[in-house]
């Protein structure tokens, strides 16, 4: 038994209670097993149903635990339970496996060489190349029926998950159970987190999205969907460990770049014209001047020296990975179709708007290394979760990075996307003519505030209070830090808050009037101080508001995890709700789907008074 499975078996932590922590979505096939033997029957998802040309395949989950199998009603008659790993005879022509991570990869390649144009497991397929909508899967299983519901409603695929790794999940299982993972320095909060806070691991995540669209039967619908894994960080400190960022992205059919690491530390040449000519071959700087001056830019020689100088290290580095995931892919996949995989290269990490220039470079750079982008995405100035002031602004911004993508055959990749107004998604749409995507993340985990917030159901009010109030002790705590920048922000959350609720914001004389002036509002998910901190509240040990309680990957971090996967069936039909009606709201407004069939969904979303409802709809 692997050591993650041990380690959850252990402390009781259940796939059907805290899913996508291990990359198995059996975690005890030794029980599951024995029970086959027996001739128990384990309940089928009767949607899930799927042929190979080794016959007829059905998911079974047994509930109470969450373990999965794997049916097989062969074709014919032969010892179909080889065809997987730890296969088990149940009669002439069935068999049973355990749903662990390796019998999905195998399972991957039957799909896809009986049908290339499956779409149970995530694609590279051409329109998601180009147009989409970046849906990050903070709450895993809670999460992805309501994003299958959007697509099945108007019949587009997106990015149906996305993350960033190793910042948001665990990049691998064994390096957090050695304590081996890194922190991530979070300045608003004066302090530094582990990474991977949001506690599902990569391959969980990878596992659980699939199994999703087979239990909903969304796989029937035939809409290709993507899987992100987003900003894979190149170069720096993530050196060391490129090998098992890549092993844990197998399934990943879109990786996004993001060179920031390497360029934090690469050092300015003093000479960069001698520096370039000395280590970039002269015909591939040549043939990006060309592919430069077609798009219509002109950079001045030492300006183009110099940025080539500070960029290059971070795409020789991009250039290896890439092949890395090439090679993963191509020794793990048998079809082209299992193959392929999307690209975004992320420049918005870098200090400043991007000017026009830094995107023409980048992207000519990328196509003379042979790497096709198809996602670019510059730094428009955006603030997570706030509208963009000044839409005039904005579309001369994305006019003139428009004008260079289009060039390069690139959509572009908006960032820090979530949150912004109905008028500025109707600017990015029009202005890229649909080529784009938007990201968004942290907006579900304010969606899952609002579930909880509008719930009657008793537990999932004291779930909601709790979290106000942890949020609350961080705000107070960080008004009062001797850190600069954490009591900077963490004033303005609180100010901002007493301001929208109409109270004086004049309240940093004492810790004492800061928290009797916050005690007093009624807890409400627009507070900024708990948009602001709620993710920090998923794996905090205890559900403390203390800095060393946070990001906590031993059993008190999941236990506190497993809170959020207990909310009531009400909760669930809020959150799955939110995030339905969030997506319609950017397909609507960047126009990827007709404002008829948004608000023909958005019908259908109202009426709905179970999550049962829901679901049968997909
Ligand atoms: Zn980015």
């Amino acid at each position: 038994m692997s050591a993650i499975n041990a380690f959850l078996l252990r402390h009781g932590l259940r796939i059907a209670s805290n899913p996508c922590v291990s990359p198995d979505f059996c975690l005890d096939w030794p029980a599951l097993a024995a029970r086959l033997r027996a001739g128990e029957a384990i309940p089928a998802h009767p949607r899930s149903r799927f042929e190979t040309a080794a016959g007829a395949w059905t998911l079974l989950e047994d509930a109470a635990s969450g373990d999965c199998t794997w049916r097989l009603d062969a074709q014919a008659d032969g010892p179909s339970e080889r065809l997987l790993e730890d296969g088990l005879a149940g009669g002439p022509r069935l068999a049973f496996f355990p749903a662990t991570f390796a019998n999905l990869l195998r399972l991957k390649n039957l799909v896809q060489e009986h049908n290339p144009a499956s779409t149970i497991f995530p694609t590279a397929a051409e329109s998601l190349g180009r147009s989409t909508l970046g849906i990050g899967a903070r709450f895993t299983t809670l999460h992805w029926p309501a994003v299958e519901w959007a697509m099945s409603r108007l019949g587009i695929g997106v990015t149906a998950n996305q993350n960033s790794i190793p910042r948001e999940l665990v990049y691998d299982v064994d390096a957090m159970l050695e304590g081996r993972l890194d922190t991530v320095p979070f300045p608003f909060i004066g302090s530094s987190v582990p990474e991977g806070h949001q506690g599902q691991s990569v391959e969980g995540m990878s596992h659980g999205c699939v199994l999703s669209k087979l239990k909903t039967g969304f796989h029937k619908r035939g809409i290709p969907w993507s899987f992100n894994a987003d900003h894979q960080p190149i170069g720096g400190k993530f050196d060391a460990r490129e090998d098992a960022l890549v092993a844990g992205c197998i399934l990943a059919s879109y990786i996004t770049f993001d060179l920031s690491p390497e360029l934090a530390q690469t050092p300015a040449p003093a000479d960069p014209a001698a520096w370039v000519a000395a280590r970039v071959d002269p015909a591939l700087v040549a043939s990006v001047k060309r592919r430069v001056a077609a798009a219509g830019l002109t950079i001045a020689e030492a300006e183009f020296a110099r940025l080539l100088a500070h960029v290059w290290p971070a795409l020789e580095k991009m250039k290896r990975r890439d092949e890395k995931y090439r090679a993963a892919r191509a020794k793990r996949f048998t079809t082209a179709c299992g193959r392929e995989f999307l690209r975004e290269l992320s420049i918005d990490e870098l200090p400043g708007l991007t000017a026009p220039e830094t995107t023409a470079v980048m992207l000519a750079l990328c196509e003379s290394l042979g790497m096709k982008i198809h996602f670019a995405a510059p730094a428009f100035g955006f603030q997570k979760n706030m509208p963009y002031p000044d839409n005039a602004a904005l579309r001369a911004l994305i006019a003139r990075q428009w004008a260079v993508c289009e060039k390069f055959g690139a959509s572009i990749g908006f960032h820090s996307g979530s949150g912004k107004s109905a008028e500025n998604y109707r600017v990015m749409g029009e202005v890229t003519g649909r080529r784009l995507e938007i990201k968004t993340s942290g907006r579900y985990t304010y969606e899952m505030g609002r579930a909880l917030f509008a719930s009657k159901n008793g537990a999932d009010q004291a779930l909601w209070r709790e979290w106000h109030r942890f949020t609350l002790e961080l705000a107070l705590l960080g008004s009062f830090s001797a850190d600069a920048t954490e009591s900077k922000m963490a004033r303005t959350f609180v100010v901002d808050a007493l301001d929208k609720e109409g109270r004086s914001a004049d309240v940093f004389a004492s810790p004492a009037a800061c928290r009797a002036a916050l005690e007093a509002l009624p807890p409400s998910p627009e507070h900024m101080f708990w948009f602001e901190y709620n993710f920090l509240y998923v794996l905090a040990a205890g559900g403390r508001p203390e800095k060393a309680a946070l990001g906590d990957h031993t059993q008190a971090g999941y236990a506190q995890r497993a809170r959020f996967y207990a909310i009531s069936e009400e909760g669930r039909l809020h959150f799955a709700r939110n995030v339905a009606g969030y997506i319609l709201f950017l397909a609507e407004n960047t126009g990827l789907a007709p404002a008829a069939a948004c608000a023909a969904a958005r019908g259908q979303l109202d009426a709905y008074r179970s999550l049962g409802q829901m679901l049968a709809d997909i």
